[in-house]
């Protein structure tokens, strides 16, 4: 069978959804579709002179709830495909984590590492000018994604601001702190993830003190998800890898001293005092807590069978194919999907701009105990639908998120 792109990928996940929750057909057909969508061609002038043009999209799927968000990636292999399918995962993270936005997301194909500097923020400013009258701190909040960093989102901002003659610091987050950023942002993703592993752990009846973890990726998901486990929950780091390999130590890994060891070489191999593992041996490690912080399609129907962990964090995207996902399901092993499990990321960048309406900076402790207020609520949530429809957890949160939508959508009127 021909693979499904994203797009076809994320309605076939609702059609099941709209099964369950005996959706009706106008209401499916209307969140099978994205609400709005603009295409646009970006002409630049590169450093040599000549002018090249690219191409650009932004794409809001559902605005029931509220303003659509979404990031911006910079991607030679980026598609409206991907940036639709991106969209309606978007509108679907943020009702499960019950804030008052939709879901959008844009892309650019390009190749940032081919441009120079001026070239980037010159591509930045221009998809800026092509979509201004489509985006606004009440209409679309754009984000950064893959390739797109703190200081794209600046320039995009400035841009923005120039163009409206004001200052819109809240048309977009993930700005860095000087211009609008939020403290807590840095280490949301890992912070979420672990408000769910803490509430998972009381659920199963693991103490988290002195669990056992494995860590796949040492990104800044990965990274951080270590650095917390072991300082906040005093859990045992036992194995942590990325792209050049892993390491183990049974007694225990100093996440803090493995990240300088990483930014000194390169990675996290070879740390002093550590035995090598593999990648593929590294999921299969006999450990409290697996978490997936690095690729999709990682937990396959080959090694599903031999994951021994209780519980499996999924920081990443996409990274348990469905096949693996029955059969953890079936062993009994629980999985916090993806979009519950790293949800934190954007809640915090909705309490930046929630914070840029007020002009108030919070505290960390505010963040920390907001960020905390949603992932726990988001996660019980997740739990008590898995249970109500006997369906894992994934399958919950899309049936737990859609049916928020769909309420809103009734509320509204539209069906
Ligand atoms: P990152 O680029 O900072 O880190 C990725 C890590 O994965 C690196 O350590 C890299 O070496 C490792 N890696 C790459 N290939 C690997 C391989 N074959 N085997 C093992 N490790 C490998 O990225 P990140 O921001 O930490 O994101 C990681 C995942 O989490 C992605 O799926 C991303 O979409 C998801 N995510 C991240 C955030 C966030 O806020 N950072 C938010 C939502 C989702």
């Amino acid at each position: 069978m021909a693979k499904l792109n994203p797009f076809e990928m994320s309605q076939k996940q609702l059609d099941i959804c709209a099964d369950i929750l005996h959706l009706d057909p106008g209401t499916h057909a209307i969140l099978r579709t994205p609400m709005r969508e603009l295409h646009v061609s970006l002409p630049i002038r590169m450093d040599d002179g000549t002018i090249k043009v690219f191409q650009g999209f932004r794409v809001q799927y559902n605005d029931v709830k509220g303003p659509t968000k979404g990031g911006i990636r910079f991607h030679p292999d980026e598609t409206i495909d991907t940036v639709r399918a991106l969209a309606a995962w978007m509108t679907w993270k943020c009702a499960l984590v019950d804030i008052p936005l939709g879901g959008g997301k844009g892309g650019i194909i390009c190749n940032p590492k081919e441009l120079s500097q001026g070239e980037l923020e010159r591509l930045s400013r221009t998809y800026i000018d092509k979509v201004f009258q489509f985006i606004g701190p009440d209409q679309d909040i754009p984000a950064p994604d893959v390739y797109t960093t703190p200081q794209i989102m600046s320039w995009m901002m400035d841009e923005y601001s120039k163009i409206a003659g004001k200052n819109q610091f809240g048309v977009i987050t993930g700005k860095p702190m000087c211009i609008g950023g939020s403290v807590g942002r840095t280490d949301a993703t890992a912070r979420g993830g672990w408000y769910c592993v803490r509430e998972a752990a009381k659920e199963f009846g693991i103490d988290l003190k002195g669990a056992t973890v494995a860590i796949q990726g040492y990104g800044n998901a990965g990274y951080h998800a270590a650095l917390l486990g072991q300082t906040i929950f005093g859990s045992t780091i036992v194995a942590v890898s990325d792209s050049k390999g892993g390491i183990y130590n049974p007694a225990g890994l100093d996440s803090q001293a493995v990240y300088e060891h990483k930014v000194k070489t390169g990675s996290v191999i070879n740390f002093p005092g550590s035995e090598p593992i593999t990648n593929e041996d590294l999921l299969e490690l006999d450990v409290d807590i697996l978490i997936l912080a690095a690729l999709e399609h990682v937990i396959t129907g080959e090694n599903a069978t031999k994951i021994k962990a209780k519980i499996v964090a999924e920081a990443a995207n996409g990274p348990t194919t469905p096949e693996a996902d029955d059969i953890l399901y079936e062993k009994g092993v629980h999985v916090i999907p993806d979009f519950l499990c790293n949800a934190g990321g954007v809640t915090v960048s909705y309490f930046e701009m929630v914070q840029n309406f007020n002009r108030y900076c919070w505290t960390e402790e505010e963040v920390h105990e907001r960020l905390d207020e949603r992932m726990t609520a988001a996660y019980h949530a997740t739990l008590r639908g898995s249970k109500k429809y006997d369906v894992n957890m994934r399958r919950s949160a899309y049936v737990v998120a859609i049916e928020r939508v769909v309420e809103a959508m009734q509320t509204h009127g539209w069906v």
